[in-house]
């Protein structure tokens, strides 16, 4: 820790510059302007592996639809991951919804301002709680996202790569060091502006930086080489077809168990392609694994590319004409035969959604 010795000699002069920069240059953002515990973890739950331009979207019309903590826990599960559609990393959306039930069941609807009870709930890690309990209750815990780990790799010149879990102990004590225990929530918030307005990932704005004249980077000229990451692998590809099934005018939609990526969310019945497979022959073998049911092919629709965090897919569509057999689900935990008009009702994919389009054309055409 001896890197951080230059700031912690000055540490006081640290916390208010950086402070005062805050107070004068950070962003409106409506969960900026809010006391209440719970609007405050709704927008760090969404911040969390999200954009603010995106979660800008959501905020408000989330808060709309469960206003107060027990309107949350009050509703049906798939209205809470309907108002997260499209907002990915659907896990944060049922842990959320989860912990609201146990908050009102067992806190008498208050956001536990003790950390430890906090930490308890569903979906309430490290991160989460560091932020909504300085934030929210002034609690002197220390943020580190990976906002804060750019910082402080530049200011102190750590070696330590920032996407390697086994490196966030050593951001987390340095953040610990350099927190100003008065006003932990504004020294958080000021810290991770920092690093989304000014110390950026590409060309980081030393000249307007407030902690410039700590910054051991800045003056080794040193800000390319931090902060340092274990390469990543590449991100494997995977071709995937997925069958529209028709019957009296009506779809056929899947829905995917809660558990494991997408959980809760509806989909068109499909899978992955083997090898020497083709997309037609994967729609239907896919289909009957998956549903019990016998189907034709009866046009293709359309191909879709969509780039998840870690992975990529190809998606060819195929519209199927239902021939035989009775739906058993295995894998898919529910189905429904539905209109196109219904589609909107249900949380799906923003994979999905991209096609949505085509599927409307289709039906409309042929009536
Ligand atoms: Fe980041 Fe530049 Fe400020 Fe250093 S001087 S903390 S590199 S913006």
């Amino acid at each position: 820790m001896d890197t951080l010795t230059h700031i912690l000699k000055s540490v006081k002069q640290f916390q208010t510059e950086l402070t005062n920069w805050y107070r004068q240059h950070h962003r409106r953002l409506p969960w900026r302007e809010t006391a209440n515990p719970y609007q405050i973890w709704v927008s760090e739950v969404m911040l969390q592996q999200t954009q603010v331009k995106t979660v800008l979207r959501y905020y408000d019309p989330f808060l709309a639809a469960f206003p107060h903590i027990s309107h949350l826990a009050g509703a049906d599960a798939q209205a809470v991951l309907k108002a997260w559609e499209g907002l990915g990393y659907y896990a944060r959306a049922r842990n959320l919804h989860r912990a609201a039930q146990i908050v009102c069941d067992q806190h008498d609807g208050s956001v536990p301002s003790d950390p430890d009870d906090f930490q308890k709930l569903p979906g309430v890690g490290d991160y989460i709680a560091a932020a909504v309990q300085s934030i929210a209750f002034n609690r002197p815990l220390a943020v580190v996202d990976g906002n804060v780990k750019r910082v402080l790799a530049r200011l102190n010149q750590i070696s330590a790569p920032v996407n390697h879990s086994s490196s966030y102990q050593h951001f987390k004590a340095i953040a610990t060091q350099l927190l100003d225990q008065a006003q932990p929530g504004q020294f958080n918030q000021a810290m991770m502006e920092l690093g989304a307005t000014v110390c950026r990932p590409k060309k980081p704005e030393c000249g307007n930086c407030p902690v410039q004249m700590f910054c051991k980077s800045f003056q080794k000229n040193t800000i390319n080489e931090y902060p340092r990451r274990t390469p990543s692998k590449p991100i494997p590809e995977y071709h995937i077809a997925v069958g529209v099934v028709s019957h009296n005018n009506r779809l056929l939609i899947t829905r995917r168990s809660n558990d494991g990526l997408l959980g809760g969310l509806w989909e068109f019945p499909g899978g992955k392609i083997r090898r020497q497979e083709t997309a037609e022959a994967a729609c239907i073998r896919e289909i009957w694994e998956e549903v019990n049911l016998r189907v034709e092919i009866r046009s293709y629709i359309t191909r879709i590319k969509h780039a998840y965090t870690h992975f990529k897919i190809v998606m060819d569509v195929f519209h199927c004409l239902y021939i035989s057999g009775k739906v058993k689900l295995n894998g898919p935990v529910a189905y429904q035969w539905i209109t196109t008009d219904e589609i909107s009702k249900y949380p799906f994919p923003k994979a999905n959604h991209k096609f949505f389009g085509r599927i409307r054309e289709l039906f409309e055409e042929r009536g």
